[in-house]
């Protein structure tokens, strides 16, 4: 592995997770550019390098969470559930690492710290913390939607004396809750999947919830092996159906009001979405659950009758049954047993609406009524969502303006893969795309293969460097928050629009406008000469 030192190459890729190695792979292998990728962890494989707590799980079906750019690859890999867990997630990319051997080109546990566009000579002069000095005429961001946690400052807690951990950094050892007094904060998607799990070995389980969630069942267990031969046979017309759909799932919306569906039927459809599992009931519900409040309401009401037929205690019940946002316009957790959890008796619910958390003491969590004494506190607190890891690097463009300032308002870019006034640096999933909105392995291999499009296409045509204009991004901005305002996702305290993060400007960062429509402008902008691009030698 390369030490730190001053060097030069095509392209550095930032991250090295499902974005990040298919980039390498990418514009090394199809372009023959020289390329290196730095990576933060000690090891490759992003999300699922680092998310390693109990029950942590893809949300995605195992058949469609992978590349697809790789025929043999799909009908050689074989996936033991539905969902993939999170080991088996890590030992799928690193056998892919190992197969299209890229191991040689990531530079692991180095951060990059800032890059800084050198304008004479056309190229980004990147820094890392380990002393690396790199130029490179294109820098791919690859850092992740989901990778910069959030660990809420809570007074006090510094002074605990027993043992804390963030989901989005758990240890490698794992975490023994035998005969431990746990306490959760968080009820968001990992929590989802990781309380009831530590329920069945926690002697007692707090949970400290600030937003009931509206759990939908996973449904995971083994695949029929018939089911798994007839999906590899029929990969051709899968792929095509997920590049092209609304959110890169097999799923449609039903073109009806469910307004106007007689109750039976309604009321069957919701009963077959519940039963499939999965995000059936979030993705391919009625047309208009998204649009309109009334039609939410209805929807959601059917989930609100869930948990109260699920939870045995009334009150709490209560306290588990999401109020004041519509539903589906949070990340929709899928769950194994969420509710039933709440009627085990080693299992306590605290709603900090009510009683706020008041500070974190040696001994636990202190609320405004009582202190929960706590072996071990887990924050499933989640991230500093789309922007958070770009912002966290000094990435200093035309000017030496940073982009954390430019963004200072909210993330404006085209397409969601580039930024005005930053010159050849490539945002894969970046805000302003679907990303987070979509099964993301989809939109990644999107981004990748349109960026190395773009790349290629100035290499043949001797252009140093490509820049979206001011123009085309603020009208790409505006479309995102348009079509954004035309639902009723915004209307959440959600991470989509950043109001987890405190002093995080309140902005729908993923575009909604959907993965198939996306991938359709963005082939037509590079048909047209990349539209919207200046063009350089
Ligand atoms: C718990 C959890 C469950 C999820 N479930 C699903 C799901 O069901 N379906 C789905 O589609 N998506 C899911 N996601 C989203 C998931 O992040 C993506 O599917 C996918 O793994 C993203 O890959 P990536 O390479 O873009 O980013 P990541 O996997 O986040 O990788 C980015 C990498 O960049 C590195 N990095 C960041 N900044 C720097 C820097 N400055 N220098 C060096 N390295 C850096 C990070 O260390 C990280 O390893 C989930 C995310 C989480 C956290």
């Amino acid at each position: 592995m390369a030490s730190a030192q001053q060097s030069t190459c095509d392209a550095v890729v930032v991250g090295a997770g499902f974005a990040g190695l298919y980039a390498l792979h990418s514009l090394r292998d199809r372009l023959g550019l020289s390329v290196r990728a730095f990576e933060a962890g000690g090891g490759l494989g992003g999300t699922w390098y680092f998310n390693r707590y109990p029950g942590a799980r893809s949300d995605s079906d195992s058949y469609i969470y992978c590349y697809t750019f790789d025929r043999k690859l799909l009908q050689e890999w074989e996936w033991s559930e539905r969902y993939p867990e999170q080991p088996e997630i890590l030992r799928y990319l690193n056998h892919v690492a190992d197969r299209l051997d890229l191991r040689r080109d990531i530079q692991l546990d180095t951060r990059v710290t800032e890059a800084t566009f050198d304008e004479a000579g056309k190229a980004w002069v990147i820094r890392t913390d380990k002393g690396d000095v790199v130029t490179a005429r294109y820098l791919v961001s690859a850092v992740g939607c989901l990778s910069s946690s959030n660990q809420p400052a809570f007074k006090g807690a510094e002074t605990f004396l027993g043992r804390s951990y963030h989901t989005g950094h758990w240890p490698h050892g794992g975490v023994d809750f035998t005969a431990r007094r746990v306490g959760v904060i968080g009820t968001g998607a990992s929590a989802v999947q990781a309380i009831p799990v530590i329920a069945q070995q926690a002697k007692h389980l707090t949970v400290f919830q600030r937003t009931a969630n509206y759990c939908v069942p996973a449904r995971n267990g083994k695949v029929d092996p018939e089911k798994v031969r007839a999906r590899k046979a029929d990969y051709e017309r899968i792929i095509e159906a997920i590049r092209n759909s609304y959110f890169g799932f097999e799923y449609d919306f039903i073109m009806q009001s469910v307004l106007e569906a007689p109750p039976e039927e309604r009321e069957r459809v919701f009963t077959e979405m519940w039963d499939t599992g999965g995000f059936a009931f979030w993705l391919a519900n009625y047309q208009d659950m998204l649009f309109t409040r009334e039609a939410n309401d209805v929807c959601a009401e059917f989930l609100h009758n869930k948990i109260r037929e699920t939870v045995k205690d009334p009150a709490v019940a209560r306290m588990l049954t999401p109020a004041g946002y519509p539903y589906g316009t949070k990340r929709q957790p899928l769950d194994t047993n969420y509710f039933e959890t709440f009627n085990k008796p080693n299992v306590e619910l605290v709603d900090v609406n009510e009683t706020p958390i008041e500070e974190i003491t040696p001994r636990g969590v202190r609320t405004s009524t009582r202190e929960h004494e706590l072996d071990i506190l887990v924050f499933a607190t989640g991230f500093d969502a789309l922007t958070g890891p770009l912002n966290r690097i000094a990435i200093r463009g035309r000017g030496g303006r940073l982009l954390s300032d430019k963004w200072r308002d909210g993330p404006h870019s085209y397409l969601g893969v580039a930024v005005a006034g930053f010159p050849n640096l490539f945002t894969i999933t970046g805000p302003g795309s679907p990303s987070v909105l979509s099964n993301m392995p989809v939109s990644i291999e999107q981004h990748v293969d349109w960026i190395t499009g773009c790349i290629g296409h100035m290499r043949r045509n001797r252009f140093a460097t490509v820049e979206a204009t001011g123009d085309a991004e603020e009208r790409w901005t505006e479309h995102v928050a348009e079509v954004a305002n035309s639902t009723l996702m915004p209307t959440a305290n959600s991470w989509y629009v950043g109001a987890n993060i405190p002093g995080k400007p309140r902005v729908f960062m993923p575009y909604l406008g959907g993965v198939g429509p996306y991938r359709q402008k963005c082939n037509e902008i590079a048909a047209n000469g990349y539209e919207g691009f200046a063009l350089a030698p």
